[in-house]
């Protein structure tokens, strides 16, 4: 569909027969541009021709009527600088232009200038070299529409044309472009000691993929792709490397591009000689530029990309991880020749699938060889893609939950601003969305699994043949979708054809058309415990309201996984209904957390199952299915995301969340030294236990039954953590999810007497002068706890001003402590927070939360206040030890935390009215105290006290509104941890 701005002529465009005259000295050229172009309908007239064109001055332009007649129409150039257009119109004002057939060419003479500041259309870069100044690189860019600043076209996606280009430029200079050249003539016509460089045409494509190079500086290595096909046509083709600089440090690229241009050529049953079929020759070349913006372009035959990502060292390519980034990055670029650009989309709006689909294929491609994920350098098994990419987008979309768009309206919203903002450079990011991207190569992954699954033991790669047969030659121009750009589903409808399965362009149209992503509960029969049932809903986040949302069943990759020999499921591969019934028991589903969904397991046979089938080691336990670590990792990440949600909490949960965790404490005795196949999943289950611990804490006056239940459990853990060594000693290293589970232990535990004792001889050690001698420095991941569970000991106001006295000293403090990769600005924000919001947290006697509450009282205008008051509303419930001359007053009411704030809220609350008037600082952190205050009152019971106070400034109206306008939003917050805590209630 033609968008408004788009061009809306009556012609489509052929072939562009382009000449350049690129001088590198100066900083314009000159170009001739000839137009072949075909009406749309019979008629031989036209009002007008629209091109695109940007800072380019058109000199002169004519209609050429045909070859033989020399004859031409000299045309009337206007330009309509907000659409970036050149408008062409009969001369003499004559109501339009008649043409002799449907077929016409127009010719353009103009001048162009070459960008030194930025990477777009033309631009040039000098290339710093001690022996010669006059160095340079010029190339283009031209995605996503930068092509109208190198020559008048049709700039957009809807239009492909063949290119034929010429270059006039200096002789003896590398002259590069998207198709081989197809011959080089001294040129002395035009200038003193230059040549013409002719190159083949292009295949049909759109102007984002044209390109060119012109270098005095650049060296190349070359290889040769053998034919792979029998053809007799079919030639060796050479691929080549360019870079001014190291050329043997992108010696790996060139072997890269070499292994893998002949594994998609199989990929696609499509050569990439077929593609450049108009040319007689075909030829690849990457270059190496010193700055592009954008890091990498596909240009069509000449991928362009920015040379400090591909030059690499021996040494530095003796990592595997980056190694394998590069190796990824390269397919990338070439899977775009195929999909992108011999096959490519109508709209910027299919960017996101364009760019997943390359990626997606780079990895399925580089991880062949090696698919067993018992490998662990398979990237989808990796935790860059399972927890970095698919547990951050679970993460992400369940934050934005009522906000998040599809992918579709995504494209849609991308599309629209893009409308508005022509008038501005419009760059590859604008046209561009990350989210969906992800969500994109998860789609493609879970639905490569899907169909791998259904036809499992068979050897064919199913969605390669599917892929192939996009590129048969004999297509027609109905169903071709080289001859024109086509839409996301034209691929998947012929796709789905070809698979003989409506539910292939279902799925996508699922995964690109609904908000969000699905929870899948999963249960035991009630009345057949051999039968299982699947329920999906649309997973939102506890603040929203479920029953205002839409909730349509999404096309679920099941991937199950069977009780039995770790088999799957293969006859239940895909849920497509709000319910399902299968007529067997499970282990687990979305087995290795291949697809975007959360599990919600609902029965207790599968905790039962998780926990006798989890092991450490890799030994397999004869017939059972055994929970590897990204399985088990994946069902604690989901208990965590269910646990903290109102909608979705169940006691079940509770009950399953502690037998894990007993279950992994059971195996800290015999661990391996390094286990972190243990200590990750530990530390994921203790900052869920953390969490609840909070919310006990922070409620347990009206939850208390609640509270005790679960310090059950803590105790029994604890007992058992004494396994653990936390010695500290020159020569440990720690893993870093050991050092994450230590100081959960010591938070959630805080108050048992083994975990004071070590934290006591931590604090201690951390205040010596001489931790660095003896080398045994405090880990940073500890110090929080460390702070924690020593400020919460405090029982007089005189340890509490010690520790702010030494906090405050804080080079001092850090000489004491060991990095273990964190940046030192990371460093110094965390432990300023910990720090002062740990501050807080004392509880122990009236005396030091008086003291706490008298150093913000007297420094209510600094920054680190709310951390402070962060510490102590986490405190609110907890009874503290009365001081001395109070106990004859009330001898048996007990005294909480939030009871002594409260008390010193309203005696100090007209004081700071009245101070805070002119002290903007001072004013926020009052606000901040006021909503402290309302947090421990509007507990159920408490709230008509606040109600009474808030009533009793009625008078003074400003107050008045501050107080009732603080009060509503709190109570809007407060909604969510308390209802989590009510769902938690009958825990059993
Ligand atoms: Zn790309």
């Amino acid at each position: 569909m033609a968008t408004p701005l788009s061009i809306q002529n009556g012609f489509n465009i052929d072939q562009y027969n382009l000449q350049l005259d690129i001088d590198p000295s100066k900083t314009n050229f000159k170009g001739i541009v000839t137009i072949a172009a075909t009406l749309l309908t019979n008629a031989t007239s036209l009002k007008e021709i629209k091109l695109h064109s940007k800072n380019l001055a058109v000199t002169s332009a004519h209609i050429l009527y045909s070859t033989k007649d020399d004859s031409k129409t000299n045309l009337s150039i206007n330009y309509d600088e907000i659409n970036q257009l050149v408008i062409l119109k009969p001369e003499n004002n004559a109501q339009s232009l008649s043409l002799s057939s449907t077929t016409f060419e127009i010719q353009l003479s103009y001048t162009g200038s070459i960008n030194e500041t930025s990477t777009y259309g033309v631009f040039k870069t000098l290339l710093k070299n001690n022996s010669k100044k006059d160095n340079f690189i010029i190339a283009t860019h031209c995605q996503p529409s930068f092509a109208r600043y190198i020559f008048p076209c049709i700039d957009e996606l809807s239009s492909k044309s063949v290119i034929e280009l010429s270059i006039i430029t200096t002789k003896g200079l590398t002259v590069l472009s998207n198709a081989p050249i197809e011959q080089v003539v001294e040129k002395k016509s035009v200038r003193s000691n230059c040549t013409l460089t002719t190159f083949n045409k292009t295949p049909l494509m759109t102007t984002s993929l044209f390109g060119f190079v012109i270098s005095n500086q650049l060296e190349v290595i070359t290889a040769k792709i053998p034919s792979s096909s029998s053809s007799p046509e079919s030639k060796d083709f050479s691929v080549s490397v360019y870079s001014p600089i190291r050329i043997n440090d992108a010696t790996f690229t060139l072997d890269t591009i070499q292994k893998y241009v002949p594994l998609l050529e199989k990929f696609f049953q499509f050569n990439f000689a077929s593609i450049f079929k108009n040319g007689f020759k075909t030829k690849l070349d990457f270059v190496l530029l010193p700055n592009l913006a954008d890091m990498a372009m596909e240009n069509f035959g000449l991928i362009v990309i920015q040379m400090n990502h591909l030059l690499l060292t021996p040494h530095q390519l003796a990592n595997d991880s980056l190694r394998n980034q590069l190796e990824q990055l390269i397919v990338h670029e070439l899977v775009h020749q195929w999909i992108g650009n011999y096959i490519s989309f109508d709209s910027w709006e299919h960017m996101w699938f364009n760019e997943s689909f390359a990626t997606w294929l780079a990895i399925h491609l580089t991880n062949s060889g090696n698919e067993m994920h018992e490998d662990s350098s398979s990237y989808w098994y990796d935790d860059q893609y399972l927890i970095g990419m698919i547990d951050s987008q679970l993460n992400n979309v369940h934050n934005h939950s009522l906000s998040s768009m599809t992918i579709h309206q995504n494209s849609a919203m991308i599309k629209e601003e893009n409308e508005k903002k022509r008038k501005d450079i419009l760059v590859t990011n604008d046209v561009f969305d990350n989210d969906s991207y992800i969500k994109g190569i998860i789609m493609l992954r879970s639905l490569q699994l899907t169909i791998q699954q259904q036809e499992d033991g068979n050897h064919v790669d199913l969605l390669s043949n599917a892929f192939a047969s996009l590129f048969q030659q004999e297509k027609t121009e109905n169903n071709n979708l080289h001859l024109k750009p086509c839409k996301l589903m034209d691929i998947w409808n012929q796709i789905g054809k070809y698979l003989k399965s409506e539910n292939i362009p279902n799925f996508i149209s699922s995964w690109t058309r609904l908000p969000g992503f699905p929870l899948l509960s999963v249960k035991q029969d009630e009345d057949d415990s051999k039968k299982t049932k699947l329920i999906q809903n649309r997973f939102l986040d506890g603040y929203a309201p479920l029953d205002k949302i839409e909730n349509v069943p999404y096309h679920i990759p099941l991937l199950i996984k069977l009780p039995m020999d770790n088999k799957l499921d293969y006859e239940n591969v895909l849920m497509t209904d709000r319910t399902l019934t299968l007529n067997h028991p499970i282990f687990l589903c979305n087995n290795e957390s291949q697809a975007m969904y959360r599990v919600s397991y609902e029965s207790e046979i599968y905790y039962d199952q998780f926990i006798s089938n989890t092991t450490t080691t890799t030994t397999t336990i004869g017939g059972s299915t055994t929970l590897d670590r990204i399985n088990l990792i994946k069902i604690l990440k989901d208990l965590s995301a269910i646990i903290n949600n109102v909608h979705y909490c169940k006691p079940i949960h509770i009950k399953g969340l502690f037998k894990i965790t007993n279950h992994l404490i059971d195996q800290l005795k015999d661990r391996d030294a390094h286990d972190d196949n243990l200590w990750e999943p530990l530390s994921i289950a203790m900052s869920i236990l953390l969490n609840l611990e909070r919310c006990y804490s922070k409620y347990s006056g009206d939850y208390y039954d609640n509270e005790k239940k679960f310090n059950e459990i803590v105790e029994k853990l604890v007992g058992e953590s004494s396994t653990i060594n936390w010695e500290l000693t020159k020569s440990r290293r720690y893993e870093a999810f050991e050092l994450e589970t230590l100081s959960y232990i010591s938070i959630i535990f805080k108050n048992h007497p083994e975990i004071i004792k070590i934290n006591e001889k931590y604090y201690d050690l951390l205040r010596s002068d001489n931790l660095k001698i003896s080398g045994n420095l405090i880990p940073f991941k500890l110090i929080g706890s460390i702070f924690l569970v020593n400020v919460e000991q405090f029982t007089n106001g005189k340890q509490w001003k010690r520790f702010i006295n030494y906090a405050k000293d804080y080079d001092r403090l850090m000489a004491n402590v060991r990095l273990e990769g964190e940046s030192s600005k990371e460093v110094q924000e965390l432990f300023h927070h910990e720090l002062w919001s740990y501050a807080g947290y004392t509880n122990k006697t009236e005396e030091v939360v008086m003291k706490v509450l008298n150093y913000i009282d007297s420094n209510l205008e600094l920054e680190l206040v709310p951390l402070i008051l962060e510490g102590i509303s986490s405190n609110f419930n907890r009874v503290v030890v009365a001081s001395k001359k109070q106990e004859s007053d009330c001898s048996d009411v007990s005294l909480s935390v939030g009871d002594i704030f409260w008390k010193w809220f309203m005696d100090n609350f007209n004081k700071w009215t009245n101070k805070c008037k002119n002290n903007k600082s001072m004013a926020d952190n009052f606000h901040t105290l006021i909503s402290i205050a309302f947090d421990y009152r509007s507990t159920e019971s408490k709230n008509i006290l606040i109600e009474d106070f808030i009533e009793s400034y009625k008078g003074q109206e400003d107050i008045y509104k501050l107080l009732r306008t603080t009060r509503k939003v709190m109570k809007k917050d407060q909604e969510l941890p308390l209802a989590v805590l009510k769902a938690l209630t009958p825990l059993s």
